[in-house]
């Protein structure tokens, strides 16, 4: 059976990351060796032209997802982030903010400039992560999504940014509270961000923080062999259902984290996409299609195909399944 709990994504918000500096170059410059040519920007791929999909690279919780580690600057994992996508070919990656942590860590407001600088566009992720359905009101989820726009609209100038990434890809479990924000959103100017695919990044980083803090590599060894050969099945399934789901491949729209582990995985997960035959557009590109654009009663909660196969009572067994993630909680304890 798929597992699906990147529905809840950057649910470890609070995490205690462990990192040095060194550790993560290190795995940065042997995920490169393995890359055959990423220092030179080339992608190895194996995919065929009929493999080839379009895929928007998207990123949420900047400038900040989890603690800092210890060695690190937001700016310099965001400089690794977007030196990653860059070796990649990726045009735009919009990247989604929770302003609060800027006034938690002042430091961290460079890596929102540093994106900026990279040429990618900054959205809206509400001030504080606040999720539709766990907030005590309609007019206090308004409130959060109102906060966090000054800290985007001021380093977009000339630049549409009213894009937003429901937290937790919450759009709203009750029917009245979803249809109130989602015509709330629109009169207001946003489009959403959706997502199709997700490799379940966020829910590795406290683990990955206490392994480096032990100096146990068999361990996160473990961990990335796991999570790749996840990302493997997830890509797999991606196509099974798309293909199920629509009778084609549609664009993707991918959602990582602007995390440790996030970047010191990301040339991997970006080679494997590569070798599956991506080709990176700007979001809109992605959601000019008209997946995008199908009506649902659940608009922008959880993940596009799933919703649309449970709003098309579409059945989705017998395809390609995805192992759930290790248990991670008693890892390097
Ligand atoms: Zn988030």
């Amino acid at each position: 059976m798929i597992e699906i709990d990147f529905i809840v994504p950057c649910r470890m918000m609070k995490s205690q990351l462990h990192i040095n500096s060194e550790t993560l170059l290190k795995a940065r410059l042997f995920a490169c060796a393995l890359l055959a040519g990423c220092a030179l920007g080339g992608a190895v791929s194996s995919a065929t032209a009929a493999d080839r999909f379009d895929l928007a690279v998207t990123v949420d919780d900047l400038p900040v997802h989890g603690a800092l580690p210890k060695g690190l600057s937001w700016p310099g994992i965001t400089r690794s982030y977007i030196a990653t996508l860059k070796q990649h070919g990726v045009p735009e990656a919009w990247g989604f903010v929770n302003a609060r942590r800027i006034a938690e860590q002042p430091a961290s407001a460079a890596a929102l400039d540093d994106w900026r600088r990279a040429g990618y566009p900054l959205g809206n992720h509400a001030f504080s992560h606040l999720g539709l359905s766990q907030a005590p009101s309609l007019q206090a989820w308004q409130d959060d999504v109102a906060a966090g726009e000054a800290a985007v609209a001021a380093r977009m100038e000339g630049r549409d940014w009213h894009v937003l990434r429901y937290p937790f890809l919450d759009a709203g479990s009750d029917p009245a509270r979803h249809a109130a924000a989602a015509a709330w959103l629109k009169a207001r100017g946003y489009r959403i961000a959706d997502v199709s695919i997700s490799f379940d990044d966020w829910a590795y980083t406290e683990a990955y923080a206490r392994c480096l803090d032990k100096g146990d590599e068999s361990a996160i060894s473990a961990m990335k062999a796991g999570y790749l050969r996840r990302a493997d099945q997830i890509i797999a399934r991606t196509r099974a259902v798309s293909e199920r789901v629509y009778g084609r491949m549609i664009p993707q729209v991918l959602l990582t984290h602007l995390g440790a582990w996030s970047a010191a995985t990301l040339p991997d997960v970006m080679a494997k996409l590569d070798a599956a035959g991506a080709r990176y557009v700007p979001l809109d590109r992605a959601q000019a299609d008209p997946a995008y654009r199908e009506p649902s009663p659940r608009a922008g909660n959880g993940v596009l195909m799933e919703r649309r196969a449970q709003d098309a009572g579409i059945a989705l067994d017998g395809l390609p399944a995805v192992e759930p993630v290790a248990p991670l909680d008693t890892v390097c304890r």
